[in-house]
């Protein structure tokens, strides 16, 4: 595995790749890789000639007073994590790589991008669709993946892929959970003892909610979301919910009777830590 640290670089890999005509898979991260991390490394491997695992934390998707300086950074683990699961580049650019003197183009889908997440983190996904593109073009991938973890990003980036006819396929990967049912994150590891025990409530809390849907045939979202409230309010007494919605997958519409496909989405906080999580309410 190279390790490749400018655009130009990779760009020259990528280009002689597509000469010789083979397909180019990207996973892209910010590090502190996990097992959901190494789920989407493994399968991208299988899914093409040339694999580029990236691994950047984007400051542009950090609002001030997010958590940028203390986002962990253990560069020489996730390296040998990228190379055992046979990634062919791992690229780490700098920040001045990737946003250098004079960057000025955004990219931004404002109507998905202005709702849940959205709304407590207003340019998150101005930054995350900006870099994701840049990535897009200097990896060439034919395809990209991510994880269902992250929901609304890749609701919102499949959008930006088709209105701006890019010419790679997105795919999103099944949610890689602890034992206990808690989503893996890189922001777990800021649970202090008791919030880590009670996290696993708001995988819990949301698996009550469909229950109510699928055993009773409960379809109004008000009454699902209302299942898991009260379950949070049981079980979750560190959690303080940012927002909790039954949505369209694809546009990030709210649904009020769920009648077709619907995901249910999740923010909250516990302690200092937000979480996020989701669940499919109807495939
Ligand atoms: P991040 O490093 O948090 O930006 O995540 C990089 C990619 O890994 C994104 O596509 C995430 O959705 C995905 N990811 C993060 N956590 C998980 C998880 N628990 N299961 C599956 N994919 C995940």
């Amino acid at each position: 595995m190279q390790i490749v640290r400018t655009g130009c670089e990779l760009k020259t890999i990528t280009t002689g790749w597509k000469e010789a005509a083979s397909s180019i898979v990207l996973v892209p991260t910010m590090g502190a890789l996990h097992k959901g991390h190494e789920s989407l490394i493994s399968s991208g491997r299988d899914c093409g000639d040339k694999l580029v695992v990236s691994l950047f934390v984007n400051p542009t998707q950090f609002a001030p007073g997010e958590d940028l300086d203390k986002y962990p950074r253990p560069l020489e683990k996730d390296a040998a994590i990228a190379e055992k699961l046979g990634a062919d580049i791992l690229f780490a650019p700098t920040v001045d790589e990737v946003y250098p003197a004079g960057f000025d183009t955004w990219v931004e889908v404002p109507q998905m991008g202005a709702t849940l997440c959205g709304k407590s983190r207003p340019t998150h996904f101005r930054g995350v669709c900006t870099v994701v593109n840049k990535l897009l073009n200097l990896s060439r991938a034919d395809l990209a993946l991510f994880g269902e973890k992250d929901w609304q990003q890749y609701a919102i980036l499949s959008r930006m892929v088709k209105d701006l006819c890019m010419p790679t396929t997105l795919r999103a990967l099944p949610i890689v959970r602890e034992e206990d049912g808690l989503a893996l994150s890189s922001r777990n590891v800021y649970l202090g003892p008791e919030e880590r025990k009670q996290a696993p409530m708001l995988h819990k809390g949301m698996a009550a909610g469909k229950d109510l849907l699928v055993s009773k045939g409960v379809t109004a979202a008000a009454l699902v979301k209302q299942e898991v409230l009260n379950f949070w309010k049981e079980n979750f007494p560190l959690a303080k919910v940012d927002y909790l919605e039954v949505v369209d997958p694809l546009t990030l519409e709210p649904i009020e009777n769920i009648a077709g496909q619907a995901r249910m989405l999740v923010a909250a906080y516990v302690g200092k830590t937000r979480l996020i999580d989701n669940i499919v309410l109807v495939a």
